[in-house]
C-alpha cells in the first residue's frame, strides 16, 4: 500500500477505536494495522460501572470517564447506525451483614451516592440466593463490544484504510521528521496493541503483566433477570434468556485459549448464585492488557518521539479508552500536558 498519512495505529481495539475516532474528527488521515492476535475487546463483558462492588468505592476518574464515554458510544451508534449502550441497573448480592452497613456508610461519599440507591432491597429474586438482601446501583450498563469492534473494522476497511496484517515491527524506519513502514510515510505511529505490547521492542519495556480473563455465555429460561447481578461472579443479561457469566482472573497463562480450569471455576461460583438450571453455549477468553501499578500506559516514546503508545487500560477499557485517547490525541497533536498518572514518563529508564 503506497501513501502518505499523518498516522499509522496498529491494534483495532477499544484503544485504537478511540484514538481512530480522535483522528477522524479532527480530519487527520491515517492506515490501520489489525492482525486478529488479541481478542480483550472482543470478549470483554462490556460493563460499565463507577463504583468497585468489592470494596463500595469508586473507581478512579470513574465518574469523569463515564461523563466523556457515554456520548462518545452515543455519538457511534449514530455513526455506524446499530445499538451499543445497554443501560441497565447493577446489584450486589449481599453476602453479610456487613455488607448492608458497608453500603451505607459508602452512600455517604460523594461520588457515590449519585449511582448508588441508599435503600436495601430485601426482595426475592426467583433463581436468585440471597439472604442479605441487595443493593442497587444506577447509571450502569454495556457496551456491546463485540459488534463494536467487527463493525468499526468493516467500517475503517470501506474507507480503504485497514490492512490485515501483524504489523512488523522490523520494518518500521524513523527518520527526523517522518517515519516509514515499506511503503508507507507517516508523521507518527500509535500502538494499541493491548497485550500484544509485549511483542513490540519499542515498548515493551513497559510492566505490562496481562491477566487472563474467561467467561460463559448461559442459556438459563427460568431467570428472568433484566439487571446485572454481582456475586462472586457477574451474571449480565444479554436477551433471549442468555447471560454471560465472569469473569475469571488468572496471572500466569498468557494464552487466549479458553480452558476446562475457567469453565469449573465460573460454574462452581455461578451454583452459588442462582438456582435454575442452565445449559452453557459459549466460553470465551482473553489478556485484560493491566499493568502493574493499575494506570493506564499513554505517551511517546522517550527516544523517537514520533512513536506514541496507548495501552495498559487494564480491566475498565470502555470507560478509560474515550478519555486517554483524547489525552494522547491533545498530546501528540497541541503539545498539552498528560496527566503524570497515566504518562509512561513514570517508567522512563535511564
Ligand atoms: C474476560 C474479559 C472481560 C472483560 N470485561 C470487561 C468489562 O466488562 N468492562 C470493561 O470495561 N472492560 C472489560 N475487559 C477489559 C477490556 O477488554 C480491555 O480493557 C480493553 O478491551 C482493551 O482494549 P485494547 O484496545 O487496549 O486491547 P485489545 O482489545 O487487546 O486490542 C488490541 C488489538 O491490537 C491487535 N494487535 C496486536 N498486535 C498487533 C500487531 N503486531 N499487528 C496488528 N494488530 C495487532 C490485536 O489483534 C487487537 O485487536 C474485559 C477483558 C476480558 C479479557
Amino acid at each position: 500500500m503506497n501513501a502518505e498519512v499523518d498516522y499509522i495505529i496498529v491494534g483495532l481495539g477499544l484503544s485504537g477505536i478511540a484514538f481512530t475516532e480522535q483522528l477522524i474528527k479532527n480530519n487527520k488521515s491515517f492506515i490501520v494495522f489489525e492482525n486478529n492476535s488479541q481478542v480483550s475487546s472482543v470478549v470483554a463483558g462490556g460493563v460499565y460501572n463507577p463504583v468497585i462492588l468489592k470494596r463500595f468505592t469508586p473507581v478512579w476518574n470513574g465518574h469523569e470517564q463515564l461523563q466523556k464515554a457515554i456520548p462518545f458510544y452515543k455519538e457511534l451508534e449514530e455513526k455506524l447506525q446499530l445499538t451499543l449502550d445497554y443501560k441497565f441497573s447493577t446489584k450486589k448480592v449481599f453476602t453479610s451483614v456487613g455488607d448492608e452497613n458497608n453500603w451505607f456508610i459508602a452512600y455517604d461519599k460523594p461520588m457515590l451516592s449519585y449511582y448508588m440507591n441508599p435503600e436495601i432491597s430485601k426482595e426475592r429474586i426467583k433463581g436468585i440466593i440471597g439472604d442479605y438482601g441487595f443493593g442497587e446501583l444506577k447509571g450502569t450498563g454495556r457496551i456491546d463490544t463485540p459488534l463494536l469492534v467487527k463493525t468499526y473494522k468493516e467500517y475503517i476497511k470501506s474507507l480503504k484504510s485497514l490492512v490485515k496484517e501483524a504489523f512488523d515491527y522490523s520494518k518500521v524506519k524513523i527518520e527526523k521528521e517522518i517515519v516509514t513502514y515499506e511503503d508507507i510515510t507517516a508523521k507518527r505511529i500509535v500502538f494499541s496493541e493491548g497485550f500484544g505490547l509485549k511483542k513490540n521492542p519499542f515498548f515493551n519495556y513497559l510492566p505490562l503483566n496481562g491477566t487472563k480473563g474467561e467467561t460463559i455465555t448461559i442459556h438459563a429460561p427460568e431467570l428472568k433477570i433484566d439487571f446485572l447481578l454481582k456475586g462472586s461472579v457477574f451474571i449480565m443479561p444479554l436477551g433471549n434468556d442468555t447471560y454471560k457469566i465472569g469473569a475469571t482472573f488468572n496471572w500466569t497463562d498468557k494464552t487466549s485459549i479458553p480452558t476446562e480450569e475457567g469453565r469449573k471455576e465460573l460454574e462452581d461460583k455461578l451454583q452459588k448464585v442462582i438456582s435454575v438450571p442452565y445449559t452453557i453455549i459459549e466460553q470465551s477468553a482473553g489478556i485484560r492488557p493491566t499493568v502493574k501499578d493499575r494506570r493506564p500506559l499513554v505517551g511517546k516514546h522517550p527516544k523517537y518521539p514520533k512513536l506514541a503508545v496507548l495501552n495498559g487500560l487494564g480491566t475498565r477499557g470502555v470507560m478509560v479508552a474515550p478519555t486517554v485517547a483524547e489525552n494522547l490525541f491533545n498530546h501528540l497533536e497541541s503539545n498539552e500536558e498528560l496527566d503524570k498518572e497515566i504518562d509512561i514518563e513514570r517508567f522512563r529508564q535511564e
